[in-house]
């Protein structure tokens, strides 16, 4: 690996700033804000990147926000974290407990905040030493869990010019300290699709001349299922379930309209770019079979993180350099979603799971009330998000410029 060792320089840097960013922590714990709603998050951020001398810009809507640090004609690396809380109520009986009714950061994007805020003023010092070869985007992102924030802050721009992009998720499953990676897909793609079935209706005593409802979306409700578990590569786990269904009011009226619902999942990217086409013909093809009219409401979720191999390796060796040898361990593609897939679809990068149980400690869950960290994984992730920043930029930037800012 090309540049300087950073092990040193964290150890300062942490031993000054950790208390601050855990109070900062805490503080952004107590009063969660919900997807777009981010607006008392965002200043906070802002005051702070300011107060380094650094020029953030707030997106149009007044939540999330972008800031460069440094300007040099070296690549550009950008580093996100998700701002936005959830709609659950806090159940934790701790001093820096959600004292917003309903609102509470149960999927810690309150230390993603907080990890790339401590990060950013690292960053920010490098810079002003002249020791950054190239430029880091800090993404501050809102509404994760719409989701929808990677696209509001790709509309504004937010990742053209950037040549690689890394972001972390806190995993209770995985002791502070280390790093969970995976090369290609990480989290799993989600839809929900709505099919609506129409016919003339009629007397169930002459079912052959009318078109039989019932029945068609009977046999929707089941062959679309199977034949696409035929029709898509088994590896990519494509499932459609159904959650809903509706039709009919007698036992002797076969209804003129029927509605049935459910989620598509999948963990690989190309399935989930052919899955509305093909879930759209099979639809078709059962139901003119019985002489119905049907059609489809496929609504979009998220593709699957698919992590870039170059980026995972960059992303390894830079979290081995900060937490030392071991520090990286493998993790499993969940079925969960990240909208973190957006910026992957465009740029290369990697997503990865930041340890944050205590060894030994409550084995927490994402997305429920009881949920909390063991806040040394803020002082990890600032170390990983730091170190991939730097070491990423004399990887990929010209070696003059590491020389020069070396010098
Ligand atoms: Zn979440
Ligand atoms: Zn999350």
């Amino acid at each position: 690996m090309r540049g300087r060792e950073l092990r040193g320089e964290l150890d300062a840097f942490l031993a000054e700033m950790e208390q601050d960013l855990v109070a900062f922590r805490r503080d952004l714990h107590m009063h969660p804000e919900l997807a777009f709603a981010e607006y008392r998050t965002t200043q906070r951020i802002a005051e702070r990147l300011t107060a380094a001398g650094l020029t953030p810009s707030v997106l149009p809507r007044g939540t999330g926000l972008i800031c460069d640090v440094g300007s040099g004609d070296g690549p550009t690396i950008a580093l996100r974290a998700d701002i936005d809380a959830l709609p659950l109520q806090d159940e934790k009986d701790v001093p820096y407990r959600s004292t917003v009714a309903g609102a509470c950061h149960a999927c810690g994007h309150d230390v993603h905040t907080t990890v790339l805020l401590g990060a950013s003023l690292f960053l920010a010092q490098q810079a002003a030493a002249g020791l950054l070869p190239g430029r880091v985007r800090l993404i501050f992102q809102p509404a994760e869990e719409l989701p929808g924030g990677a696209l509001e802050v790709m509309a504004q721009g937010g990742i053209s010019g950037v040549d690689r992009i890394f972001g972390l998720h806190c995993d209770p499953r995985v002791d502070v300290g280390q790093l969970g990676l995976r090369s290609g897909p990480i989290t799993s793609a989600c839809d929900k699709i709505a099919v609506r079935v129409s016919g003339p209706g009629g007397h169930t005593a002459r079912p052959h001349l009318t078109a039989d409802l019932v029945f068609a979306l009977a046999k929707i409700l089941t062959e679309l299922p199977a034949a696409l578990s035929r029709r898509v590569d088994p590896r990519s786990s494509l499932s459609l379930v159904w959650g809903k269904v509706v039709a009919g009011s007698a036992a002797n009226a076969i209804p003129d309209d029927g509605v049935a619902e459910g989620t598509v999942r999948c963990l690989d990217e190309n399935a989930w770019h052919a899955a509305p086409d093909l879930i759209k013909s099979l639809l078709e093809s059962v139901a003119s079979a019985y002489g119905v009219e049907a059609t489809l409401d496929y609504t979009r979720g998220v593709p699957p993180v698919v992590n870039d191999e170059v980026s995972v390796e960059m992303l390894g060796e830079a979290a081995e350099q900060a937490l030392g040898a071991g520090a990286v361990v493998p993790t499993q593609q969940s079925l969960g979603g990240e909208d973190f897939a957006w910026y992957l679809e465009s740029i290369p990068g990697a997503f990865a799971r930041l340890g944050t149980r205590s060894p030994d400690g409550i084995a927490y869950d994402i997305h429920q009330g009881t949920f909390d960290v063991d806040e040394q994984a803020i002082a990890m992730g600032v170390r990983v998000m730091a170190t991939t920043a730097l070491t990423s930029l004399w990887e990929v930037g010209p070696l003059d410029s590491i020389t020069s800012a070396m010098a």
